[in-house]
């Protein structure tokens, strides 16, 4: 019976035999090479291609054998599906595209992405980022994220929408891009050196919000 192997990126199936590989596709933004090659491997190894909730593509039913050879021929970066870090960073198209847009979160959702994405975290950790209180990237139900408003940027914070699921709740309201940029920041330094293992969730059901900061400002 194989196991997942986190170094390739690949996490087996329900046949236990073969593996699903997910490609880095930042903001869900695919460029056409991009989705070339992930249709070109898809059909030289007969596998399928689902659309995650991540905003990602991942290539479904490949031997051990073939992923070595799948990611060469894929050329672009693994998205971190599997392991203790940083998964995923959602982003909604925000002020780019969307005409509700009330902050810009492809922006700031890239830069979170390229700062975080793949950052080894005490527990698995997802990060979004919405333009506006709708929430269409869904940081209610993410462990840290931002959601735009027309004073700024809210952070919110214990998101889980696993099997204990639980609704993220606001550490900061109305912030400058730069303000929420640094409390994030703060939070991932925290996360990464404080010892506590576990899911931020379950930290903030227990101490609360206050408490939690005031931990924050103490090791960050
Ligand atoms: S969260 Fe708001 S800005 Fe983002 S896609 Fe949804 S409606 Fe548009």
């Amino acid at each position: 019976m194989k196991k997942d192997i986190v170094a390739k990126g690949a996490i087996v199936q329900k046949d236990r035999q073969t593996y699903a590989i997910t490609p880095h596709i930042p903001a869900g933004i695919v460029s056409v090479e991009q989705l070339r090659n992930i249709a070109a491997v898809a059909e030289k190894y007969r596998a399928t291609i689902k659309v995650t909730s991540a905003q990602r593509l991942t290539i479904i039913g490949l031997e051990e054998e073939q992923l070595d050879a799948a990611w060469a021929e894929l050329g672009q970066q693994m998205g971190h599906a599997i392991g203790k870090c940083v998964r995923s960073v959602k982003i909604c198209p925000g002020t780019t595209y969307c005409k509700r847009g009330q902050q810009d979160s492809m922006s700031v959702g890239l830069q979170l992405d390229e700062r975080y994405h793949g950052l080894p975290t005490p527990w698995k950790c997802k990060l979004a980022v919405s333009g506006c209180p709708n929430d269409c990237a869904e940081v209610c139900i993410k462990d840290l994220g931002l959601i735009g408003t027309t004073k700024g940027w809210n952070v919110m914070i214990g998101g889980n929408g696993g099997a204990a699921a639980r609704l993220a709740v606001p550490l900061a309201t109305a912030l400058t891009t730069t303000e929420a940029l640094a409390l994030v920041d703060k939070i991932m330094r925290w996360y990464q050196h404080s010892g506590y293992v576990g899911r931020l969730g379950r930290l903030i059901s227990k101490i609360g919000v206050e408490q939690f900061m005031a931990d924050v400002d103490k090791v960050a």
